[in-house]
């Protein structure tokens, strides 16, 4: 199949089977556009669709976003994962205040400059806000166009990946279609996010549905199982800590972490070797505790490691708290624990502790 044909199908197919009423679908502010585009990075866009409505409502714009607190950044983004993407997000932000006078660039070169932002979300932005002939290759993008075109090398491997980036240059949408429908762009763009997140899905392709399935190499040859193939499995590492969730008069001490790392930036339970004992770990913290008891250890995965958590319940005798470590603690009344930013996990698990009753009173 020829460029042209390519990129018309996915234009058309998206004008009259596509997505048009998300939340960011009706606009071309790149602050908007660029809000979503780094939300939907390895997420859902339901799990999506809540956040970036309440992240709009308190950093309506990119000046409120460079000039807020990055706690509070952390705190409406907590919960979403992946927390670099929102430091990055703050420094992009302050980056587009400070270095393009408020205005975010239109071209994909330099918005990939920005904190944060990648080839593909450039590209993307580039698209959407402007109709700029840039490219997209997300998740999503790589499997239809493996699926398409029959690529079967590792997904990984820096081979295959320059090939499908070559290959989505070079299906755009051509100049002079550009020329004569200025949306081109933002239809073409749309309509692959939307053909890889509901037509060509990873397990169960609807082939039938798919504007593509006249020259789709993985269905003639019978193989859309098989493309685009696993990607060579790494063994995880894995890593263990205990946490100390310690209680005095229905408050819990939590701790902010550092604003690199692991939650970065987010509150979190005061953490030790998993080697250590939890009365040592109170000790090194200066908490003198009246019991302490095991949790039900639990696991989290991170894109690199898992992390196994050993919990401990720890009722103090007081308040004291403090220890060595230039720490940031602080006790925080349970019923006030939605005003911090907390990772996904930790949320859970103190919801879990006053669901039970084992907050005192
Ligand atoms: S025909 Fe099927 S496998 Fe090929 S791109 Fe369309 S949905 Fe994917």
């Amino acid at each position: 199949m020829d460029a042209m044909k390519f990129a018309s199908r996915i234009i058309a197919w998206q004008r009259t089977h596509g997505r048009h009423q998300l939340p960011w679908q009706q606009t071309r502010d790149p602050y908007r556009v660029w809000l979503s585009e780094i939300m939907l990075q390895q997420t859902q866009v339901s799990a999506v669709i809540p956040y970036y409505e309440k992240f709009l409502a308190r950093f309506p714009d990119v000046a409120t976003l460079a000039n807020a607190p990055a706690g509070d950044v952390m705190a409406h983004w907590a919960g979403l994962g992946y927390y670099a993407r929102a430091r990055n997000l703050h420094a992009c932000a302050q980056s587009v205040m400070r270095d393009w006078h408020g205005q975010f660039p239109s071209r994909a070169e330099d918005l990939e400059s920005l904190p944060g932002i990648g080839r593909s979300t450039a590209g993307a932005i580039a698209a959407f806000c402007a109709g700029i002939r840039a490219p997209i290759l997300d998740g999503n993008v790589r499997r239809v166009l493996s699926r398409h075109f029959a690529i079967d090398g590792d997904p990984t491997s820096a081979g295959t990946i320059a090939r499908l980036w070559e290959l989505a240059q070079s299906l755009l949408p051509s100049q002079a279609a550009c020329r004569r429908d200025p949306n081109a762009m933002a239809s073409y763009t749309q309509g692959l996010m939307d053909l890889g997140a509901c037509v060509c899905t990873r397990s169960a392709p609807n082939c039938i549905a798919c504007p593509l399935a006249g020259s789709c190499i993985a269905r003639a040859d019978n193989r859309t199982h098989e493309l685009p193939p696993p990607r060579a499995r790494r063994a995880q590492p894995e890593r263990e800590v205990g946490v100390l969730i310690a209680i005095h008069r229905g408050m819990f001490l939590l701790e902010r972490r550092a604003p690199k790392g692991i939650w970065g930036g987010l509150w979190s339970l005061p953490e030790f070797e998993a080697e250590l004992d939890a009365p040592t770990a109170c000790d090194e913290i200066g908490l003198v505790a009246a019991s302490i008891q095991p949790m039900a250890s639990f696991s989290h995965t991170f894109t690199h490691f898992r992390l196994i958590i050993h919990p401990w319940l720890v009722h103090a005798q007081s308040l004291a708290a403090g220890g060595a470590q230039p720490v940031h603690r602080e006790w925080i009344d349970a019923n006030a624990l939605d005003r911090a930013g907390m990772p996904a996990p930790v949320r859970k698990l103190l919801s879990e502790v006053i669901a039970a009753g084992l907050v005192e009173p």
